[in-house]
């Protein structure tokens, strides 16, 4: 009875792991569940006050993410700092941007983004919680990069490309993070072969009914980047689709991954569901993430990375979709 029970479940777990390769399996290993919990119980607690741009708890969520950076062993990106610092009018704000190495002679100077927005909504002046906490828009996003960032430095080979980590300021106000990225990027911009952006990764329970195992790829089509994307996700047992495509081309221009197509570089950005119970209220917490899936999700996505630092060539925008020539035709 022992031995049957043995047997039956190794062939349970074979029959649910296709062939991986060493770094794949490493890196689905790596990534957990409760790491991503215990970040985000920090990132979205009240003690950060809802992040605003620019905020003290803004800046406490800059020296977090880059505490976790550090502890990953990725390289500082700016001189000896993770820090990228914006002079704004009512003042200063932080990208929070770490740099893995790649491992190859030639490609190791070939870069992919991975990004999202650490900012939020602040304080509002009334009512008995007043702490927009940010856990799904965009913490969630936020501890995944951190995730898959420690997943990635923890093989020992680093993937052949190097690829760019990196958490926005102020999404919410519009977008200046990323544009003032775009505007003062730290490796060639012509160098840069792709950009993946992660919004809203965590919640489930999305205004239109339960939502689990999947997620969705803005301009899916106006790259090979959704094919990529989608075909290393079922290797961790996780689909990545095109979402409704209306909505699909409408966030595509409305999140962090804009500024980068501006300057032609093939990008997107991925989520679960654009709207979901909380989504800019202060109910939005951390106890409502789904953990287990968003775990699923970032594996699914470091499997999707590792693809594309190692392809040469990187990916191109799809010229037989109108939305996407305008960004094909960028000065890159
Ligand atoms: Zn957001």
């Amino acid at each position: 009875m022992r031995r049957f029970l043995a047997l039956a479940a190794f062939c349970a777990s074979c029959a649910a792991a296709p062939n991986l390769a060493p770094e794949q399996q490493a890196v689905i290993d790596h990534i957990s569940a409760a790491s991503l919990r215990g970040h985000l119980s920090f990132i979205a607690s009240d003690l950060l006050e809802g992040r605003a741009t620019p905020s003290r708890g803004l800046d406490l969520a800059a020296e977090y993410i880059a505490a976790q950076f550090r502890r990953a062993g990725l390289e500082p990106a700016v001189g000896s700092d993770y820090f990228q610092t914006a002079t704004l009018r009512a003042g200063k704000a932080k990208n929070v941007i770490g740099l893995l190495r790649g491992s190859d002679p030639v490609l190791k100077d070939t870069y992919i983004v991975v990004s999202a927005h650490y900012d939020h909504l602040g304080i509002r002046s009334i009512g008995e919680d007043r702490i927009y906490n940010g856990a799904n828009d965009d913490g969630s996003g936020t501890v995944s990069v951190i995730e898959i960032a420690s997943a990635l430095a923890a093989l020992p080979v680093h993937p052949k490309r190097s690829v760019l980590f990196v958490a926005f300021f102020g999404e919410e106000p519009g977008l200046l993070g990323s544009q003032y990225y775009a505007k003062h990027p730290l490796v060639p911009l012509e160098k840069t072969i792709a950009e993946i952006n992660l919004e809203q990764v965590g919640r489930t329970d999305t205004t239109n009914g339960p939502q689990v195992g999947v997620a969705y790829f803005t301009g899916f089509n106006y790259s090979d980047l959704g094919d990529i994307l989608s075909h290393e996700a079922s290797g961790a047992g996780f689909r990545i689709a095109a979402g409704a495509s209306a909505k699909n081309e409408d966030l595509f221009e409305r999140s962090d991954n804009l500024p980068f197509a501006e300057m032609g570089i093939p990008d997107g950005t991925l989520y679960v569901a654009a709207d979901f119970p909380d989504y800019h209220r202060v109910t939005d917490e951390w106890q409502k993430i789904d953990y287990e899936n968003m775990a699923k999700l970032d594996r699914a996505l470091a499997l999707g990375l590792l693809r594309l630092a190692s392809d040469e060539p990187g990916p191109k925008w799809n010229s037989t979709v109108p939305a996407a020539r305008k960004f094909m035709h960028a000065p890159h």
